[in-house]
């Protein structure tokens, strides 16, 4: 699927699941790691993961199109748009849309990485989804010294 596959896709869903046109852009980014999708606040641009695509395949992308196109025509709405609000639960209910951002990666639906161990003498990452104690482990690669480092909670997804 192209980006402008997308495009269309998700002015159809827009059109036909919530009856208002989607006047922004959709497109594949191959830097999302943790979630299948996400909206962008500041453009109103929707990103969707290709990897989620391959993994899950087309029935699931529609459920994460549908997903981010709550966040989309809530926040131009300026109404509740985050996933603890009310109207956004209200409204993915009545669009079918998936519960969270999926994830991706072995298929499941799993814990985003929140935590990311760093070399201090090489830079290799080791991301982990668990707070662990950095002085008791080493680099696998260097044996270095580890830190430990909090990744930024995500973004509005
Ligand atoms: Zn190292
Ligand atoms: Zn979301």
């Amino acid at each position: 699927m192209t980006d402008q596959e997308l495009q269309k896709l998700v002015e159809e869903i827009s059109s036909r699941f919530f009856g208002v046109a989607f006047r922004h852009q959709a497109r594949f980014n191959g830097r999302l790691r943790t979630t299948g999708g996400r909206y962008l606040l500041r453009t109103h641009d929707i990103e969707i993961n290709p990897r989620h695509l391959q993994e899950h395949g087309e029935e699931e992308l529609v459920g994460i199109i549908k997903h981010e196109l709550c966040h989309y025509h809530l926040h131009l709405a300026k109404r509740g748009y985050r996933h603890a609000d009310r109207d956004f639960q209200l409204l993915l209910q009545q669009v079918g849309g998936s519960r969270y951002c999926q994830q991706v990666g072995n298929g499941r639906t799993q814990l985003p990485y929140r935590y990311e161990l760093l070399c201090q003498s090489c830079g290799m990452s080791y991301k982990r989804k668990r707070k662990m104690n950095p002085n008791r482990y080493r680099c696998g690669r260097c044996s270095g010294k580890l830190t430990l480092r909090e990744l930024q909670p995500a973004k509005l997804d």
